[in-house]
């Protein structure tokens, strides 16, 4: 059974992973991302997964520009832009370690093309690691322009056990930067990419204990520069297994494909991979590890690798898959209630499972 498009809630967004080169080599990079490595989204290729997305009924019309650094590419990044901007009306958040924005005046006149083909946002990253690398003194020019120019401003900061949080990070930032700055958000790392190889363990915060929590699964779909796909805010969950290719298949093809899915709908209507520890839990011992996990993120990504542990899982929720569906949507209109500031945290109720009777309530 595939879930026509139209039954769903328009709210689906896209993230294009433009290029994994990246002026720094964060230690906490999920993505391998340093100067020289290759992988770039060709221009063409990229209009076609916008055209793919416009095409949606599901598609809420704007579109992420992530890599590595967009920045290094910003010609072709204006490119798409327009693209986007002038055929479909898009609008587009652009995320960056804000390294080019060297001077307030080099920082205005590099965003000022953007804005005018459909910035809307800019998403910047400050933290211990980005900090090796880039300055306080560049995220506050990029912040000020930004600002100036009328696009919001969120700064996100990952954290281990021994960088510094928000906080003290705010501090940094010169002059009136910080009051402009409209969200700060904060995630632990997530030990995944190069982060597994140079985060040390006992750095890794041990904080997840199976909280229900934000999941962008079916809401966000990002795209690599090679075209595969994820179904959600993380490019790693394609390494769990392949979901499609925007660049050779059609995107409805691909959301029909998974649309069923148990697995995956288990995760979406829960916020993480609640439901799965739950099955796995009933199923027995298992040498799946319970803790240790520093977000729902890190258990997900965790979890989906084992493909052992996901076929028992997928075994005991047979039988449940129109309700999983049903509790998916559910949870992503909540979802976007939230992210549109119409619920908040606390209003969010997730559905739980009772293993005995293997009911939902
Ligand atoms: S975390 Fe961001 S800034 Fe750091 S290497 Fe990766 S892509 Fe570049
Ligand atoms: S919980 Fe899993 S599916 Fe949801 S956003 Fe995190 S990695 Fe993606």
């Amino acid at each position: 059974m595939n879930t026509p498009s139209a039954y769903v809630a328009r709210g689906m967004d896209v993230c294009l992973l433009l290029t994994y080169e990246c002026d720094f080599a964060c230690r906490h990079c999920m993505c391998d991302c340093a100067p020289g490595r290759t992988g770039l989204m060709p221009v063409p290729l990229a209009c076609r997964a916008i055209d793919q997305f416009n095409m949606s009924p599901r598609f809420d019309g704007h579109v992420s520009l992530a890599g590595g650094e967009p920045w290094l590419v910003y010609d072709h990044m204006r490119e798409i832009m327009a693209y986007g901007c002038e055929r479909y009306g898009n609008t587009f958040t652009v995320s960056t370690n804000a390294a080019w924005a060297r001077t307030a005046a080099t920082a205005e006149s590099l965003l000022r093309p953007l804005v005018s083909r459909g910035l809307t946002a800019l998403q910047i990253s400050l933290d211990d690691y980005h900090l090796q690398y880039g300055s306080a003194q560049s995220v506050g020019h990029a912040v000020t322009a930004a600002k100036a120019l009328g696009c919001e401003v969120a700064i996100q900061t990952i954290y281990t056990n021994r960088s510094r949080r928000k906080d003290e990070l705010a501090r940094l930032l010169p002059g009136d930067a910080l009051r402009l700055v409209d969200t700060w958000t904060e995630g632990s790392v997530i030990p995944v990419g190069r982060a597994a190889a140079c985060i040390r363990p006992d750095d890794v915060p041990d904080e997840w204990r199976g909280a229900k929590g934000m999941c962008t699964l079916f809401l966000t779909w990002t795209v690599m520069p090679d075209g595969e796909m994820s179904p959600c805010c993380s490019a790693n969950l394609s390494e769990t297994k392949p979901f499609g290719n925007i660049f050779t298949e059609e995107l409805e093809a691909v959301l029909a494909r998974h649309d069923m899915d148990p697995i995956l709908n288990a995760i979406g209507s829960f916020g993480g991979p609640h439901l799965l520890l739950k099955a796995l839990h009933a199923l027995g011992p298992t040498d799946v590890r319970d803790r240790g996990w520093s977000n729902h993120c890190h258990a997900c990504l965790d979890i989906l690798r084992q493909h052992e542990a996901v076929a028992a899982c997928r075994e005991y929720l047979r039988g449940c898959e129109a309700d999983l569906l049903l509790l998916r949507l559910h949870n992503s209109e909540q979802m976007l209630r939230f992210l549109h500031g119409r619920l908040t945290k606390e209003q969010l109720s997730f559905p739980d499972f009772d293993v005995e009777s293997r009911q939902f309530y």
